[in-house]
């Protein structure tokens, strides 16, 4: 595949990517069209030697991996990690609000959004419903993607707000909320459901149906290539779906004859990972373990196996901004489009470890794949990942790499056209050689 073909193909994710629940649904469609078979926890694996596999967490978390065709005991276990979630707004339970002729909702910041960025957009919003089922334990579960945008957060205008250009603190309660409709005058001041009754529609479903959701807003624009040569793309949800497409790209065309290459796709990245779906859970070792169960190895052999495995932490890292040169560590600038970055940090913020960082530094050399090493200002932070969490789970020789980004958790943000590129090839030689 060429440079635009890589770049089509995230732009692609990004446009049915609407949510962590989406963004997992799209990666499951690409595994299955490739010939992946699906396993649950809840059942028997029967794995085999040349078997390509995936299981979904809870829905936005997904793990898929692929067996050696010449698989034995000894072979190591090479892994890659991305994050399904991205900063933004979260629609809180019962969030209608009628106000002054308005329909608003309640919304809540998830994730380190940059909050002014979400103004005077067209919104949209996605996630998943969970409804009323025959079978108290088992709620029935429908995805729901708006697609068309009904939601938007005006600004406050320039007359009114005669500051506003020298910066505006937003109160995250007060100056976030949508508007998405006018107050009908016979309701006026009653309370009335009518986000509910819309989401009710659009599933095809009775309002009394409709237990809880967790559903975001999210910026409808789709992704544009910029730049006299087209050498930028500006797009929302870069972060991190440029990692979440290279690394399942990389597992359906890369692969060995021995070994095991495992890709894990986890939410809440953006609220810490310390949850029953993030990278600080044990579903990826368990997952791990239970490979080589199936091959009727025991957990002694899984610990032996797992010592020698390695993480690749792929995630988006910062790109020197040109009108804020000064930002930047003095001798580590990272610009778009020269390669990916590996990331280091000696707090650790960025798991970090000088012989992982070794063998990536030699998959790029070999593959001729260009790569600029990043750091911190020492006055400054930027920011974490999720390899160093996943890491004290499986404490495994790990690097963090991705593309370099701008505009980092604006709700539009800008990536090198040709650095897709050179991440697909990054993490793909990471899987085969
Ligand atoms: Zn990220």
């Amino acid at each position: 595949m060429k440079r635009m073909d890589h770049a089509e193909k995230l732009l692609s994710l990004v446009e049915e990517g609407t949510s962590p629940f989406h963004v997992a649904a799209n990666v499951e469609r690409q595994l299955a069209e490739a010939g992946f078979q699906k396993l649950s926890m809840n059942r028997d694996w029967n794995l085999e030697n040349g078997g390509k596999y995936y299981l979904v967490h809870n829905g936005s978390t997904l793990t898929a991996f692929t067996i050696g065709r010449y698989f034995a005991y000894g072979d190591d276990f090479r892994i890659a990690a991305a994050h399904t979630d991205f900063p933004g707004l979260r629609i809180k339970p019962s969030p209608e609000m009628n106000k002054d002729g308005y329909r608003q909702i309640n919304v809540e910041v998830y994730g380190g959004a940059i909050l002014n960025t979400w103004l005077d957009r067209p919104l949209s919003a996605a996630g998943r419903v969970t409804l009323r089922s025959e079978d108290i334990f088992h709620p029935e579960i429908r995805y729901v993607d708006f697609r068309k945008p009904f939601l938007t957060i005006p600004n406050l205008a320039i007359h009114i707000n005669k500051d506003v250009n020298k910066g505006v603190e937003l109160n995250r309660q007060k100056d976030l909320l949508p508007v998405l409709g006018l107050e009908e005058t016979e309701e006026e001041g009653k309370e009335s459901e009518f986000f509910l009754e819309y989401l009710a529609r659009q599933l095809r479903v009775e309002k009394e149906d409709i237990l809880d959701y967790e559903l975001g807003l999210y910026n409808t624009d789709t992704g544009d290539f910029l730049g006299m040569s087209e050498e930028f793309i500006s797009s929302p949800r870069l972060d991190n779906l440029t990692s979440v497409q290279a690394v399942v790209t990389a597992l359906i065309e890369g692969g060995r004859d021995r070994g095991v290459n495992l890709a894990a796709f986890f939410d809440h990245e953006e609220i810490g990972s310390r949850t029953k779906q993030g990278a600080g859970s044990v579903f990826l070792s368990a997952v791990a373990e239970r490979i080589l169960l199936s091959f009727g190895r025991g957990r002694e052999k899984f610990l032996e196996t797992f010592a020698d495995a390695m993480l690749l932490s792929v995630d988006v890292g910062h790109a020197l901004h040109p009108n804020y040169a000064d930002k930047n560590d003095p001798t580590n600038k990272n610009v778009l489009g020269r390669g990916i970055c590996i990331k280091e940090a000696s707090s650790q913020s960025y798991a970090t470890d000088s012989e992982a960082v070794a063998v990536m530094q030699q998959i790029c050399d070999a593959e001729k794949i260009p790569y600029q090493k990043f750091a911190n200002r020492s006055d400054g932070t930027s920011g974490s990942t999720l390899g160093s969490i996943a890491s004290s789970f499986y404490p495994v020789k790990t690097v963090d790499v991705g593309v370099p980004l701008l505009a980092m958790h604006s709700s539009r943000e800008l990536m090198g056209t040709a650095d897709q590129e050179s991440l697909v090839r990054a993490v793909t030689a990471f899987y085969s050689l």
